[in-house]
C-alpha cells in the first residue's frame, strides 16, 4: 500500500473535523464517510466521539449500517474514541433501551462510565505501542518528537469493563477513583480509546492507527 493510506472518518455527528485533522498530520488521506460509496473507497475507518446513541440512529437511517458491520466482520480497521468506542463494543452496559452497537470488540464497554465526580476529566497516561514508539517514523520534517504519556482527555466517557482474550489493553487510568480501569484497547486491526486525542494536537495514537491501515 502507498505511504498514504486512504483513512475515512465517519461524518455523522461528532467531532469528525479534529479526526480528520489528526489523521493529515499523521500522513494518512484523509476523507468523510457519510454514504455506502464512500465507505467502501477507504482502507480505515475511524468513529469519533459524539453521541453514540445519535450516531448509532443515524448509522441505520443513512444505511451504513450493515456495510460497516460488514467491513469490520471482513478485517476492515477501525479506530472508536469515545463514543466510537461505544459502537464498536460487542456488548454493551448502561446504554439506551434501544441502542445497537456496531460490535467487532470482544469488549464491554460501560457508557458514562465515570461518575459524576470525574465526569469530565484529563490525565497523563502511558499507552503500549504510543508512547514507547520512535517517533516521528514519518513525521513532518522538523516536527518536535513528543515523548512520554499522552495527555487524555475524557468526556462523558465509556471505559471498558471486561475484555476478551484477544484484546489487548493498551493503557489504564493511573489515579484516582478509576484507577486501573481500561481506556484504551486493540484488537487486530481494531482500536479503541475512552479519550480524545484529536483534540490534543498530539498525533501519536492517529500515527498507530495509520500504521495499522497501512499494514492490513
Ligand atoms: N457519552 C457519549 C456517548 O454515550 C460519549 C461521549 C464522547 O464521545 N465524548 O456516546
Amino acid at each position: 500500500m502507498s505511504a498514504s493510506p486512504v483513512v475515512g472518518v465517519l461524518g455523522l455527528q461528532g467531532d469528525s473535523r479534529e479526526h480528520l485533522r489528526a489523521l493529515s498530520a499523521a500522513g494518512a488521506d484523509a476523507r468523510l464517510v457519510r454514504r455506502p460509496e464512500e465507505l467502501a473507497a477507504v482502507h480505515g475507518l475511524v468513529l469519533p466521539g459524539g453521541e453514540s446513541t445519535v450516531i448509532d440512529k443515524l448509522l441505520r437511517v443513512f444505511e451504513l449500517r450493515d456495510p460497516l458491520v460488514a467491513a469490520i466482520a471482513a478485517g476492515l480497521p477501525v479506530y472508536g474514541s469515545c463514543a466510537g468506542m461505544i459502537l464498536l463494543a460487542d456488548r454493551l452496559l448502561d446504554g439506551t433501551a434501544d441502542q445497537q452497537t456496531l460490535g467487532g470488540l470482544d469488549v464491554t464497554v460501560r457508557r458514562n462510565a465515570f461518575g459524576r465526580q470525574v465526569d469530565s476529566f484529563e490525565t497523563e497516561l502511558e499507552l503500549d505501542g504510543v508512547t514507547d514508539r520512535a517517533w516521528p517514523a514519518r513525521g513532518p520534517r522538523g516536527s518536535e518528537a513528543p515523548s512520554g504519556p499522552v495527555h487524555a482527555v475524557f468526556i462523558r466517557a465509556p471505559w471498558v469493563e471486561d475484555a476478551g482474550p484477544g484484546v489487548q489493553a493498551l493503557g489504564v487510568v493511573p489515579s484516582g477513583p478509576a484507577a486501573g480501569r481500561i481506556v484504551a484497547v486493540r484488537a487486530g486491526n481494531l482500536l479503541a480509546t475512552s479519550f480524545h486525542p484529536e483534540i490534543t494536537g498530539d498525533t501519536r495514537v492517529h500515527r498507530l492507527f495509520a500504521d495499522v491501515v497501512r499494514a492490513a
